[in-house]
Order: C-alpha cells, then structure tokens, then sequence
C-alpha cells in the first residue's frame, strides 16, 4: 500500500476514507518463542482515524503483536502492511536522559522548522515551558506525555501504544485518557491502543480486539456516543462481557 500524502484529500473523499480506507492489515502472523506458540495466526485491519483497543490477559501475545506491527521483530512470520506513518509509545517513556526534553522529541529529526514543530508539540501535551528541562526533572506523567510529543511531532498515521498510561497513578491516568481522546480529535491518527485497563478501552476505542490463545478471539464495535459515561448502562454491559471474557472477578468478593 502506498502512504498518500497527508492534507491532500478533498472533504468527500475523505469522508469515504473513514469507512474504507485501511492503514494497518495484518494476515496469518505467527510468532513462536522458542517451542512456544504465542501468536497462531493474527488477522487484523485498522482503518484509517479508528481507535482500536487490544485486551488480553497478561502474557497472551499484546506487546508481541504490537511490536510485529511496529516493525520491531523480525521473527515473525505472516504479513503485514501499514500504509501512512508509524509512531510507537511505550509503557516506559524511552527518554535519553543526557538529551533535552526538546531534543529527544526532535531526535531522529531534520528540517529548518523542527524547533517550531517541537514546541508545539510540546504545547500540544501541555509542556510548552518544560523544553529545556531534562528528563530527570520530569514526573512519571510529564515524561509520559512528552513521549506522547515525540510521537506527535512525526504526524503519525498510525499510533501504537503499548500500555501507554498503565505505570501512572489512576489520576495522571485519567488526565493522559482526557489527553489522549483530545489529540485524536485534532489529528487524524488510527490507533492501536494495548491496554489491560477494561474502562480506558470502552472510554476511548471505537473497537475492541481481545487476543486469547494467540488470535483475535472477539472483534468488537463500540457505538456509544462521546463523551462515555461510565454509568451508561449500556458501558456497564459491554465491561461485564469484557471482564467475564478476561476472566477479571466483577467484583472484589469474586475470585
Ligand atoms: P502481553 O504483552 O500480552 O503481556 P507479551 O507479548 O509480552 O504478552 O508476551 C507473550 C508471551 O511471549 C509471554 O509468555 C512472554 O514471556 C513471551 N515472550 C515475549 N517476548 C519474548 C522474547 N523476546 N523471548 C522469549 N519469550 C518472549
Ligand atoms: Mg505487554
């Protein structure tokens, strides 16, 4: 597939873009560690602008398949092709910390406006003043959504995020979801969103993929309107089927 250059498509076509367009297809990929099957035939397409949620029990293949889709592993057998470009967030923020928190967004990076598309990158997640800073002056959340930056200021078609809020405390994880839905609405990115958080996938994925015994086992849409609501009885049904299906105890007496 060939990347089509971004801003270049007329408002009708785009439109039609929304429904069709693929960005990520994924057929029959399979990754075995050593005598151990952990991927047995993944099949899976994102379109272009969907956010798509992958759930799994731990250990069930998600970081694997993230990495194959992100073109880290070589190891794996089956295709997959990606139209448009890739950036990649990981749980960890991956910060060089003898870098600049400018310099590592920009890092990789050339062109005479970097500096400006830097600091509104930075601005974007909310550090427009933290650019000089080093990464050990940041906390745990301002280092998470400067590695949101550094993916941003790529203009990613395609956003792979591992577990990408999993090691922030639940309000810095509220924030990077708040964070996270509005620069989705200002870019035009599709997303694949690794999470084990059942409510982050429900507030912010237009599907859900849940990986079980190295395949897609369910592939889900979810039509509810934005802003969700957790209380929305029909947000409370699709978590009760998620959790059961992850074999997550409903509530704390269950086990
Ligand atoms: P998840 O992200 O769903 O928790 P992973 O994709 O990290 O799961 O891992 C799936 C399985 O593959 C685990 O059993 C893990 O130990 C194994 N695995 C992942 N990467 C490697 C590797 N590089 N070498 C050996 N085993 C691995
Ligand atoms: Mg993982």
């Amino acid at each position: 597939m060939a990347a089509r250059p971004r801003g270049e498509l007329s408002p009708a076509t785009r439109a039609a873009d929304l429904t069709t367009e693929t960005v990520v297809t994924a057929r029959k990929v399979t990754r075995a560690f050593g005598g151990t099957t952990v991927l047995d035939g993944v099949d899976l397409r994102i379109r272009r602008g969907e956010v798509v949620a992958l759930l799994g029990a731990s250990g069930s293949g998600k970081s694997t398949l993230l990495r194959v889709l992100a073109g880290l592993d070589s190891g794996a057998d089956g295709e997959v092709s990606t139209s448009g470009r890739t950036a990649v967030v990981f749980q960890e923020h991956r910060l060089l910390p003898w870098k600049r928190v400018a310099g590592n967004i920009a890092l990789g990076l050339r062109g005479p406006d970097l500096a400006r598309r830097t600091a509104a990158a930075l601005a974007e997640v909310g550090l427009a003043d933290r650019g000089r800073a080093w990464p050990a002056e940041l906390s745990g959340g301002q280092a998470q959504r400067v590695a949101l930056a550094r993916a941003l200021v790529r203009e990613p078609d395609i956003l792979l995020l591992d577990e990408p809020f999993a090691a922030l405390d639940a309000l810095n994880r509220l924030r990077m979801q708040a964070l996270f839905f509005r620069l989705r609405g200002e870019h035009d990115f599709a997303a694949l969103l690794v999470t084990h958080d059942v409510n982050e996938a429900l507030l912010l994925a237009d599907r859900l993929l849940v990986l079980e015994d190295g395949r897609i086992a369910e592939d889900i849409p979810v039509t509810l309107t934005h802003p969700r609501a957790q209380d929305d009885p029909a947000f409370g049904a699709l978590r009760r089927h998620l959790l059961t299906r992850l074999r997550v105890p409903l509530r704390p007496d269950q086990s």
